[in-house]
């Protein structure tokens, strides 16, 4: 055997060896990809139940969901179907209630400021729309042989302070308060005349994808460069077999495009309106809130260009590729989610 073919047939090795273990990486990923339309209970026992009188578990067809009714007027969520562990159907919850940004929860907040008691409250905002005995109750489960307890909050009800939220100051000891916040139900201000939308997109979090050409670009120079130079190192100019170099670079090329597509798979970017689903150096899954990146460096490599966002305290940053599969979808997301203070916005 010609010592240029042992090269080819190890690198084919080691490439097929990488393509098998980035197939393994992303298996269960995968999985989870496709097996989400199959999860739903298809065996009707929830819905047979629901019709029962003597059964407990009932449908709220304007919700699309299943609970469990304790008879006090209180709903148990039932996620899964208990005879074939099936998934119940996608709850319309979400698409019921206002959606509250990151801006309008911060300028919430800010109306808190300064405020300690239900006079200053009162002083600030006038009398309440409403007032609660009950605005919400909490219970402590006990542990290790100590007793449950339960703690109730009157309220404040002010629906006027924000068009897409009720605030709530419940009164605690002293007529000390603090301020809770839900989200406005949609259609009809009670009190106005406005509609209230929801400007939440359907899906509410979006998966993006890097395109595949500029890593297999990337990775195929690294790799034909380091091939070339090896092969004219160990044979010389003169001895190099055309036919197997051929060969050898087809199928590092095409193994290189397979892993490069894995690559993209895998390593997905996730942009929520909490913060970042992205990856460390070492490929680790990491989530960065907004509020937590304190600065944005830019990254290059060859013609692959990163956001390397920091957080406090932790030297290994988020690394945010720029070269998206869908891009323009990419940018507009990031700029609606990202707050208005956060230092990711001067690389948009
Ligand atoms: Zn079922």
């Amino acid at each position: 055997m010609k010592s240029a073919d042992k090269w080819f047939i190890g690198l084919f090795v080691i490439l097929v060896f990488l393509a098998g273990f980035a197939a393994l990486y992303c298996a269960k990923k995968l999985m989870s990809l496709f097996g989400k339309s199959k999860g739903k209970c298809k065996c009707g026992l929830l819905e047979n139940f629901s019709k029962e009188a003597d059964i407990p578990i009932r449908w709220d067809e304007r919700m699309n969901e299943y609970y469990i009714a304790d008879g006090k007027g209180g709903r148990i969520m039932v996620y899964y179907c208990p005879f074939c562990g099936g998934g119940t159907p996608d709850s319309r919850r979400g698409s019921f209630f206002a959606h509250i940004t990151s801006r309008e929860e911060t300028r919430i907040y800010d109306l808190f400021k300064g405020i300690r008691t239900v006079a200053d409250v009162v002083t600030r905002f006038g009398p309440p729309d409403e007032e609660r005995e009950f605005a919400s109750g909490v219970r402590w489960p006990g542990r290790r042989g100590k007793p449950d307890r339960g703690a109730a909050f009157r309220g404040l009800v002010y629906k006027r302070l924000s068009p897409v939220a009720d605030i709530v100051f419940e009164v605690g000891l002293g007529d000390t308060v603090r301020l809770t916040w839900s989200q406005k139900p949609v259609g009809k201000d009670p009190s106005g005349q406005q509609d209230i939308m929801n400007t939440q997109p359907k899906n509410g979090i979006m998966v993006f994808r890097a395109r595949v050409l500029p890593v297999f670009v990337a990775m195929a120079s690294v790799t034909l460069t380091g091939f070339f130079s090896l092969i004219i190192s160990k044979e010389g100019l003169q001895g190099v077999d055309g036919g197997a170099l051929l060969i050898g670079v087809v199928v590092g090329g095409l193994g290189s495009f397979l892993y490069a597509w894995l690559l993209t798979l895998c390593f997905t970017l996730k942009l929520t309106p909490e913060g970042v689903f992205g990856h460390s150096c070492w490929g680790i899954r990491r989530f960065v809130g907004w509020q937590e990146i304190v600065a944005v460096k830019p990254f290059r490599f060859l013609n692959l260009r990163y956001l390397r966002l920091f957080q406090n305290g932790r030297a290994c940053p988020v690394w945010m590729p720029l070269y998206q599969a869908h891009k323009s979808e990419f940018e507009q997301e990031l700029k609606r989610l990202a707050p208005p203070n956060s230092p990711i916005r001067s690389y948009l």
